[in-house]
């Protein structure tokens, strides 16, 4: 049988997959079984963050697996040792507890942010308030905190405490805060899944403002934001944000499963002995290929995102079919004429593979992405936007 008609017979039919077979690649570049080849303006969905097969991430991880591959959490190991320092002293924060996944990291703010509120503000303070529009993951709990009804309807009844509020109104989060029971608001500071929609930088202030003075907790989703992919190592940053919890996976490891949920000092250790766990959770493997990530997203190389990011808008801000450019840094989003699926479809078909987020185009690429092959990219989407 071919690789498409094992996945269809064996592989649970929750994806809704591209007629491709990735084999192979290197950098940007991806190739299919029928040796054709690919722009990725994708990195898997902000995952591979210095492209496939890059030579430093290869060395860092075949360098750790011939050391030891795994080690449960009832021992000490550097990786995951030095990671943690490495993102507290990049962040400010103080202590980060490892996962495997954004819906997992997610899972252990709700968690701190439960019990730090009943600890500090007594049991009946437990709710945690999202965006509507907002994506937090597929567990129960992270779908509940997820404010777009269509993925709540088949799966009730959900996990109670959660309730969401429209971006950008002050009033509507004041009306739901006003009985006391909200122990803190998570927030994505640019709505990846929502369809690459940036918060307003007025409204993120007034938000933290008013979350610091009602001794509620600012809890920041950089699932798909962080890790350099806004210009900055995490998308708050662009916002001047100071959060208690910032919860991040995706690019960390670029291209292991790895979730991080970073605690600043106000909440750092509300989590004690057998609170929370995680058996894979900082494995060395995957923390090894994360400090070889992390230990590149200097200035310098961010300032590049940035520049990369303004390229991109530059080349694609006057195409005939594309009406208007989000996003932050190398996170993208094209409104376009054509449906965004027919706009990525034509791409694919001239060598270059781009996602969508509801309705628009959305360009995720690898951040060391070259200039030429951006160049490139952009001339292929430029070309399938354009309406007939
Ligand atoms: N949070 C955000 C903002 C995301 O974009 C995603 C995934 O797209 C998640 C959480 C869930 O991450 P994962 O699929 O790794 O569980």
């Amino acid at each position: 049988m071919t690789t498409f008609e094992l996945d269809q017979a064996y592989v649970a039919s929750t994806y809704k997959r591209f007629p491709v077979e990735i084999v192979s690649g290197k950098g940007s570049l991806v190739k299919d079984s029928a040796g054709k080849e690919y722009i990725d303006m994708g990195s898997g969905i902000a995952v591979t963050s210095f492209g496939v097969a890059d030579d430093e991430w290869i060395a860092a991880v075949e360098k750790q697996i011939h050391a030891v591959q795994h080690m449960s959490n009832l021992y000490y190991t550097a990786p995951c040792a030095e990671l943690a320092r490495l993102l507290c002293e990049k962040t400010g924060m103080s202590k980060v507890f490892f996962s495997n996944s954004g819906a997992e990291a997610n899972e252990c703010a709700i968690k701190v942010a439960r019990k730090w509120a009943a600890e500090h503000k007594g049991p009946a303070c437990s709710t945690i308030l999202t965006l509507q529009n907002s994506f937090h993951g597929r567990t129960l709990t992270t779908l509940s905190a997820t404010g777009q009804d269509h993925y709540h309807e088949l799966y009730q009844p959900l996990t109670p405490g959660f309730a969401s509020f429209p971006a950008g109104d002050m009033d509507a989060l004041k009306k739901l805060c006003a009985d006391g029971t909200v122990a803190a608001v998570l927030i994505e500071c640019v709505q990846g899944e929502g369809g690459v929609v940036p918060l307003d930088p007025a409204f993120a202030k007034e938000l933290a403002d008013f979350t610091r003075e009602n001794d509620i907790l600012l809890m920041v989703d950089e699932v798909q934001t962080g890790n350099g992919r806004s210009g900055r190592m995490y998308a708050y940053m662009n916002y001047g944000l100071q959060p208690d919890v910032v919860s991040t996976a995706k690019g960390l490891a670029g291209g292991l499963p790895m979730g991080a949920t970073l605690l600043s000092e106000k909440v750092k250790d509300v989590f004690t002995f057998g609170d929370h766990g995680s058996t894979f959770g900082g494995n060395p493997v995957a923390a090894s290929a994360a400090l070889s990530v992390v230990t590149r997203l200097t200035d310098d190389f961010l300032a590049g995102v940035t520049r990369k990011g303004e390229l991109l808008r530059d080349l694609l801000g006057n195409a005939p079919g594309i009406e208007s450019i989000s996003g932050l840094g190398l996170m993208l989003g094209l409104k376009t004429v054509r449906p965004a699926a027919e706009v990525v479809a034509a791409c694919m078909q001239n060598g270059v593979l781009c996602l969508t987020a509801k309705d628009k185009v959305r360009l995720l690429p690898a951040l060391n992405i070259p200039e030429e092959l951006l160049r490139k990219a952009a001339e292929v989407i430029r070309a399938a936007a354009a309406p007939a």
